[in-house]
């Protein structure tokens, strides 16, 4: 069945290939960024997919861009909380500011994106909503205490919600993704990216497909007894 859908961070990256395989399952499709406006219209102009600017750590902000996804395409059915940023440094030298900016966009966006959804959500019977955490919040990794605390807060966030929403047919799912090929990890100097690599069993970096493909299986109508439940796409690099 043909739903509205809406993915944070849908313009590059991750969110991108989770845009497009979505938009492949027959749904209408909005992408939202946050500044990189040439990356987005160029996205929207090669795909037809319409692209919205709001910053997810803003929940009146929030508010206001779901509003319109709303009038263009339909009330919103299934949402990926995928956008995230990294701001690393090691604990003893991050200042408040990279603390609060990782957390509020990461993890304040969960609620902020969500909080305007879920009561169309549980009015319609129907929501798939699928947060993208990370393995880093599952294991923890030097350099990212403010990271990894957003992406391990995402887990509790979603098995509560889940709870909160399962006899509304409403899903919350999350997916922790291992180290993906994406700008995110081009940051990342290429020796500690080799000595990364080499932790992987697969022997490779994921791609962003590998994560899509997961976040369409959750967003499907079928897979309505799935809830609560965190995937790895790790590659077996991590397999609590
Ligand atoms: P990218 O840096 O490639 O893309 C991030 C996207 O999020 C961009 O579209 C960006 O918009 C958007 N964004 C960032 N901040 C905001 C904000 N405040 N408001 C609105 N949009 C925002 O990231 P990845 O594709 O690598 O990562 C996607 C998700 O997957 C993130 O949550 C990340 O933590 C997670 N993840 C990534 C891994 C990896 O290896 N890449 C591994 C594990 C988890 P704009 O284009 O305007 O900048």
């Amino acid at each position: 069945m043909e739903r509205t859908a809406l993915v944070t961070g849908g313009t590059r990256g991750i969110g991108q290939a989770i845009t497009l395989a979505l938009h492949a399952a027959g749904h209408r499709v909005a992408a939202i960024y946050q500044s990189n406006t040439d990356a987005a219209r160029a996205f929207s102009d090669v795909h037809g997919i319409p692209v919205f600017q709001w910053d997810v750590s803003d929940f009146e902000a929030c508010r206001n861009g779901i509003n319109k996804v709303a009038e263009k395409l339909g009330p919103v059915d299934i949402l990926v909380n995928n956008a995230g940023i990294t701001s690393d440094a090691m604990l003893h030298r991050m200042s408040p500011e990279q603390w609060w900016r990782v957390i509020h966009t990461n993890l304040g966006s969960m609620f902020n994106m969500s909080r305007h959804v879920i009561d169309g959500m549980r009015e319609r019977r129907f929501g798939r909503i699928v947060n993208i955490s990370s393995i880093n919040g599952q294991k923890g990794q030097l350099g990212q205490a403010n990271y990894a605390a957003a992406k391990a807060g995402i887990l509790g966030f979603t098995k509560a919600l889940a709870l909160e929403s399962a006899r509304k047919n409403v899903t919350v799912n999350a997916i922790a993704p291992g180290y993906c090929d994406t700008a995110m990890v081009a940051e990342v100097p290429p020796d500690v990216l080799k000595s990364i690599i080499d932790t992987i069993p697969v022997g490779r970096l994921g791609t962003p497909a590998d994560v899509a493909r997961m976040v369409a299986f959750l967003s499907e109508d079928a897979a309505g007894f799935i809830t609560g439940a965190t995937f790895n796409v790790n590659g077996g690099q991590y397999m609590a």
